[in-house]
């Protein structure tokens, strides 16, 4: 069997594109310095989160009360893993001892069996694990491993890692008592830490223990009822004892290998999803295997929006049912897409198929790059696919939508959590075997990796995602042997690969264009047509009826109030007409602007309500912006999918 090919290592990988760049650089110059202002409380007029005063008070070194969401803790985390992954492309001596003076602090406010988690320290020991449904004290420990393995893979230093490794030994003793062999957390995040923290430790237990969670869920779907009947058991997000556990929000309505369609919270979800790979790789485990590929498919042929957006329900951010996907009311959260795109790079590693990628770039370069300005100091947690600001008022079934980007969240989990998957992109661009490289994104920049027993050092240069065109040189001090692994996205037409100069003839296998070994100084030019497309939706996803959405390559493309005035839902589109594109290198941070002749229908401005006869109708020029794009040139109206005409 072949082994699986892995992320590359954080530390081998450097990406300066002109795309990437813009969100890429935001995270050393502006993310880490303002998320850390703002959880120590500096940042005016935002939510304050308490997060670091929680850990000094949980330490003993202030007094006081816990402040913020149970999971509070999980801010640090996921700023502390952002730290270090960027630590690996920027070297920044100040930020490193931030980091570690942060760790310390963590360190301190653990307790001496190991456990980690604020809330339950300052406020209430007694209910340790005794709130699983809600606590969230296993989603905390996880976020805070995921940190631990990172900073340790970056840094090389293990103050943060031994101190995780304390907190993993506890659960794994705790949750094989009698007392607690038949629970799982509420909301998923420790499996897939525990996969992590086992390979990096090659600690066995680690991953068994992550196994056995996975294979507990849903096997006694009353677990969080039972645990509620403990006199130790305090209520959170106004729980009450008797409250009637909803299985699915928390996927435990069937086990996993059982379940069919992607239900619940979209986050735990997609979490779980991510351990289920790659517990289902780790045990050879074709169920698993089989769930992973049943419930991707569910997601992506039924529950997902253009824009790898899941989760449409404002109410609980969670599934609904299939093809209920509305534009204006979207939930799609920005933590949810980021979710996606780890399962499917696990799926993809687990598969070499390229469709996985596919997934994981749409989820990356629309929703993903949506959650974060281009100012990199405001984030949408809740990415809609339409938006009116006039409706989205509060105390209403719209009051989850913000119209413009916001300064911080008290429930934060979305803005760190884009930081470290920006600064870890390289994860998501290329995968290592002995025998191959994969390359997933395309990006400018270099990196080097082993193959066939040799270092290789390619170089990537491209004009991605405006241009379909991209340049490898490689470089290995003596021939190497394997594969390298171009993927061919569904989009791609006309593919061409030159091999210094030459036709290359590469082999297409699921996704992916392989070229052969051996290699040494060569040079690939690879290209493909990606036009400005129109793209319809299954008639059943009732939203998008009668309506198109314009693509280029990966990008989804919308209408923005700016650019075409207001009222776009009176504005149709031509599909009979053609599309027209033009790179403009002013407008935000250098883009294509997509145009398409429609119509608009008019109305006077005085007048009744309800006529007898239809709208007058104008010729329109539309024009469309890539919707990572959206909402950086003031508030204003925007729309993905356009009614049609012709
Ligand atoms: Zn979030």
């Amino acid at each position: 069997m072949h082994a699986r090919p892995e992320p590359i290592g954080a530390r081998d990988i450097t990406i300066h594109d002109a795309f990437w760049d813009r969100y890429m650089r935001l995270v050393p110059e502006k993310m880490l310095p303002y998320q850390w202002q703002a959880l120590n409380d500096l940042v005016p007029d935002a939510e304050p989160s308490h997060c670091i005063e929680n850990l000094r008070i949980a330490a003993g070194e202030a007094q006081g009360h816990f402040h913020g969401f149970v999971f509070q803790d999980t801010d640090i985390a996921k700023w502390l893993e952002a730290a270090a992954y960027t630590l690996a492309w920027r070297p920044d001596p100040a930020l490193e001892a931030l980091a570690d003076q942060a760790i310390e602090l963590i360190g301190r406010a653990q307790e001496p069996d190991g456990y980690l988690d604020t809330y339950f320290t300052i406020e209430a020991p007694k209910s340790k694990f005794r709130n699983l449904r809600y606590g969230h004290e296993l989603y905390t420990a996880g976020h805070m491993t995921e940190a631990a393995v990172a900073y340790y893979q970056v840094t090389g230093k293990r103050r943060f890692l031994d101190i995780m490794c304390r907190t993993a030994d506890l659960i794994c003793r705790v949750f094989r008592t009698e007392e607690f062999q038949a629970a799982y957390p509420g909301h998923e995040e420790i499996e897939l830490a525990l996969i992590r923290l086992y390979a990096v430790t090659g600690k066995r237990d680690y991953l068994d223990m992550a196994r056995e969670f996975v294979d507990r869920r849903g096997v006694d779907p009353d677990y969080f009822a039972h645990e509620a009947a403990h006199p130790d058991w305090i209520p959170f997000f106004g729980q009450s004892r008797e409250e009637p556990v909803d299985t699915k929000y928390h996927q435990c309505h069937l086990p996993v290998r059982e379940q069919t369609a992607a239900e619940g919270h979209a986050v735990r979800a997609v979490y779980l999803l991510a351990a289920m790979a790659d517990l289902a790789w780790e045990y050879r485990d074709e169920s698993l295997a089989g769930a992973c590929q049943r419930l991707y498919e569910n997601i992506t042929q039924r529950r997902m929006y253009i824009t790898g957006g899941i989760g449409s329900s404002g109410v609980m951010e969670r599934f609904t049912a299939d093809f209920d996907l509305p534009n204006d009311a979207a939930y799609a959260e920005s933590c949810a897409s980021i979710g996606l795109a780890m399962f499917c790079r696990r799926m993809a590693q687990n598969t070499r198929d390229g469709r996985y990628a596919d997934t994981m770039e749409r989820a990356l370069m629309n929703t993903v790059t949506a959650g974060v300005a281009l100012t990199g100091d405001a984030f949408f947690y809740v990415n809609p696919l339409a938006v009116w600001p006039d409706n989205c008022l509060e105390d209403t079934s719209m009051a989850h939508v913000k119209p413009v980007r916001q300064k911080w969240f008290g429930c934060a989990c979305c803005p760190p959590n884009i930081a470290r998957t920006f600064a870890s992109l390289g994860q998501y661009a290329v995968m290592t075997a002995p025998e191959g490289i994969w390359l997933d994104l395309f990006f400018s920049g270099r990196f080097t990796a082993k193959l066939g027993g040799q270092t290789v050092e390619i170089e990537c240069d491209t004009g991605f995602p405006f241009e379909g065109r991209l340049t490898l040189r490689v470089h290995a001090s003596s021939p190497a042997a394997g594969t390298i692994a171009l993927r061919l996205p569904a989009y791609a037409q006309g593919p061409s690969v030159l091999r210094n100069g030459a036709d290359a003839a590469p082999r297409l296998e699921k996704g992916y264009l392989y070229l052969d070994g051996p290699w040494q100084e060569d040079t690939i030019q690879y290209s493909f047509a990606m036009p400005a497309r129109f793209v319809w939706a299954d008639p059943r996803l009732r939203a998008d009826v009668g309506r198109a959405a314009v693509m280029k390559g990966p990008l989804v493309y919308c209408l923005e109030q700016i650019d075409n005035g207001e009222d776009l839902a009176a504005l149709s589109v031509d599909v009979s007409a053609g599309l027209s594109e033009r790179y403009d290198p002013d407008l935000l941070g250098g883009t294509v602007l997509i145009r398409a002749r429609g119509r608009r229908l008019t109305a006077p401005a005085e007048g009744p309500l309800y006529r007898d006869a239809p709208p007058a109708e104008t010729p329109a020029e539309l024009t469309f912006v890539p919707y990572c794009f959206w909402g950086n040139r003031g508030p204003g109206e925007m729309q993905v999918w356009t009614r049609t005409c012709s």
